[in-house]
C-alpha cells in the first residue's frame, strides 16, 4: 500500500507517531506533504519571522526525509477549504489508500481536517490521526464530575497523576528506510509574498538538530535556577524552546523523556525538583492551553472565557497602542520588551506578562488588540499559549490574575533587571543612565532623558491604576 504523511505542526521525523505509522502501514512507498496556506495564514495573523522559520524547517525536514526514502512535496493553495481537494488530488494522482496526520485542536484545523476526511472518505481513501503535540490527549484530564477542569492548579495534580498512570515516556524511533520513493520532492520556496520579515534568520536556526541542542545546553546551564533565573530577563536564562515546540521541530514527549533520563526519576519525581519543577510546571501551562483551546472552541473565535468581560469598558485610543507597539511609552522595561518583540519575534515571559498588563489594564486597551500584535510578530505565535497568556494578563480568561493584580511596570523593573542590562540592550539610548535612574528616567534625571530623545512617560501609574481598579471592579 501506499500512503501520505500530511505534516502540519509536528515538523520532525523523531517521535512522529503518524509517520511512524505511515512508514509502517506503507510497504509500496510514502510521500510526504506541506500545504501552504498564506491566505488563511494572513487571516490568523501569523508572523513573518514564524512563516520563514517554517519554510527554513521544512528544507531541514526535506532533507532528513530524502535519507529515508520519502519525498516531501510543498503545495501551495490559499486556504484551509483547499486542501481537501488538494489532497484527495495527489491521493488519486499516486495510488495513495492512507492518509496519516497528528491532529491539532484549533476550532479551523478541525473543520479543516473534517472537511479532508470527508473527501477522502467519497474515494474510499482512510484517515488516521494521532496526537503528539501534547503529552496528555486534549479532553483526557477532567473532573470528578467528568467536566472539562478550568483551573490550573487541579488540572496540573490530574495531569501529573495521568502521566504516571498511563503515559509512557518512550520516544518514537526515526522510521526505518523505505525501499524506494514513488515520486519526487519539489523545491521549497524561499520566502512567501506578504509573510517577509526582517529578523535576522540566524537568531532561530531550523532543525531538530538546533533544538536538541538548545535543550542540551538549556539542561546542562539554566535549568538547575530556573526558578529564579527564569524573572530576570537579563539573565537569558530561558530555553528558548517555544518555537520548536509550536512547529513540532521536538516534541514535548522528547524534551520529558531526556529530562526523566538526566535525572533518572519519572514525570512525577521530576515535578518535584527544584529548578526543574518550575520548568516542567511550565510545560503544563502549555499543556493547559491545548486543552482549554480543544474544549472549548469560542476560545478561537475571540471570546473571552468568561462571557461578562465583553463588555469591559476598553480605550480605543490608536495612539497610546502605537506608543505601546513601538516601544515608546516612556517606562523603560516595557518599551525595552516591545523592541525586542520586534527586532527578534521572541520576547521573554515576565515582559510578555508586564506589557499585557500594561496595556489592557493600565492603558484599559482590548486584550485583543495586544493578542493580534503578538500573534503578527511572534515567532513562537501559538494560538492557545498567546491567547491564554492574554486572557491570565488581562483577568478574563479562567484561573486568570484578579481584576486588582496590576504590575507595577517601575518596580518590575527595578525586581527582575536591577541593574537595567535588558534595558541597555533594547534602549541603547539610555546607556548612561545610572541603575537607579534607568527604571524611570525623567524622575530621577529628566534633563538627559530629554537630551537622549527618550519619551516622556505616556500615563501616570499611580493615576492609571485608580482609574482601572475603579472602572474594573464594576466587571468583577
Ligand atoms: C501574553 C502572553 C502571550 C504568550 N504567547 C505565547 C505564544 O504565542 N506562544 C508560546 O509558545 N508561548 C507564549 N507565551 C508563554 C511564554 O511566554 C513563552 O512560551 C516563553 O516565553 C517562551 O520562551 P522559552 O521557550 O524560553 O520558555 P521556557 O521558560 O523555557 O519554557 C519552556 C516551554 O514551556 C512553554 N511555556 C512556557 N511558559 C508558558 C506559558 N505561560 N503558557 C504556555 N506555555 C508556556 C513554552 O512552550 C516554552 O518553550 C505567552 C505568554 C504571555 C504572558
Amino acid at each position: 500500500m501506499r500512503t501520505l504523511i500530511w505534516f502540519r505542526n509536528d515538523l520532525r521525523i523523531e517521535d512522529q507517531p503518524a509517520l511512524f505509522e505511515a512508514v509502517k502501514a506503507g510497504v509500496d512507498g510514502v510521500l510526504a506533504v506541506y500545504v501552504l496556506t498564506p491566505e488563511t495564514w494572513g487571516y490568523h495573523e501569523a508572523a513573518a519571522v514564524k512563516i520563514e522559520f517554517i519554510l527554513r524547517n521544512l528544507r531541514c525536514l526535506q532533507e532528513a526525509l530524502a535519507a529515508l526514502n520519502i519525498p516531501l512535496q510543498v503545495h501551495t493553495v490559499p486556504t484551509y477549504q483547499d486542501c481537501a481537494a488538494l489532497i484527495t488530488q495527489l491521493c488519486q494522482a499516486h495510488q495513495i489508500k492512507a492518509v496519516y496526520v497528528n491532529e491539532q485542536y484549533e476550532i479551523d484545523e478541525r473543520q479543516r481536517d473534517q472537511s479532508v476526511m470527508s473527501k477522502l472518505q467519497e474515494f474510499n481513501i482512510l484517515w488516521h490521526s494521532f496526537h503528539s503535540d501534547v503529552l496528555v490527549t486534549p479532553g483526557m484530564i477532567l473532573s470528578a464530575k467528568n467536566e472539562p477542569i478550568k483551573v490550573f492548579t487541579p488540572f496540573k495534580k490530574k495531569w501529573l497523576a495521568f502521566c504516571h498512570d498511563f503515559i509512557e515516556l518512550k520516544t518514537l524511533p526515526v522510521p526505518h528506510k523505505i525501499k524506494h520513493a514513488f515520486a519526487e520532492s519539489n523545491s521549497i520556496p524561499k520566502a512567501l509574498p506578504h509573510f517577509v520579515s526582517d529578523i535576522p534568520e540566524d537568531l532561530w536556526p531550523a532543525g531538530a538538530h538546533h533544538a536538541h541542542t538548545l535543550l542540551q545546553k538549556f539542561m546542562t546551564q539554566h535549568i538547575d535556577d530556573y526558578a529564579v533565573a527564569r524573572d530576570v530577563p537579563g539573565l537569558d536564562a530561558t530555553s528558548h524552546l517555544s518555537p520548536y515546540l509550536a512547529q513540532g521541530v521536538l516534541s514535548v514527549r522528547t524534551v520529558l523523556h531526556h529530562l526523566c533520563r538526566h535525572y533518572e526519576v519519572d514525570v512525577m519525581q521530576l515535578s518535584t525538583l527544584q529548578g526543574v519543577g518550575t520548568w516542567l510546571n511550565e510545560l503544563i501551562w502549555r499543556e493547559f492551553y491545548k486543552h482549554l483551546v480543544f474544549l472549548f472552541p469560542k476560545i478561537c473565535c475571540y471570546q473571552s472565557l468568561r462571557s461578562q468581560h465583553h463588555y469591559w469598558p476598553w480605550n480605543e485610543d490608536k495612539t497610546l497602542f502605537a506608543a505601546w507597539c513601538e516601544g515608546r511609552t516612556g517606562f523603560p522595561l516595557i518599551d525595552a520588551a516591545m523592541r525586542q518583540l520586534n527586532q527578534t519575534g521572541w520576547m521573554h515571559n515576565r515582559l510578555r506578562m508586564n506589557v499585557a498588563m500594561f496595556l489592557s489594564k493600565l492603558l484599559m486597551v482590548d486584550w485583543h488588540w495586544g493578542e493580534s500584535y503578538f500573534s503578527k510578530h511572534l515567532v513562537d505565535g501559538d494560538l492557545a499559549a498567546n491567547n491564554g497568556g492574554w486572557q491570565w494578563c488581562a483577568g478574563v480568561g479562567t484561573d486568570a490574575a484578579p481584576y486588582f493584580r496590576i504590575f507595577n511596570p517601575t518596580t518590575q523593573s527595578e525586581n527582575f533587571d536591577p541593574d537595567g542590562a535588558f534595558i541597555r540592550q533594547f534602549c541603547p539610548e539610555l546607556s548612561d543612565f545610572d541603575n537607579k535612574a534607568i527604571h524611570a528616567p525623567f524622575e530621577y534625571n529628566p534633563l538627559l532623558a530629554a537630551q537622549v530623545g527618550y519619551p516622556r512617560p505616556i500615563i501616570d501609574y499611580k493615576a492609571a491604576r485608580a482609574k482601572a481598579l475603579d472602572l474594573l471592579k464594576h466587571f468583577k
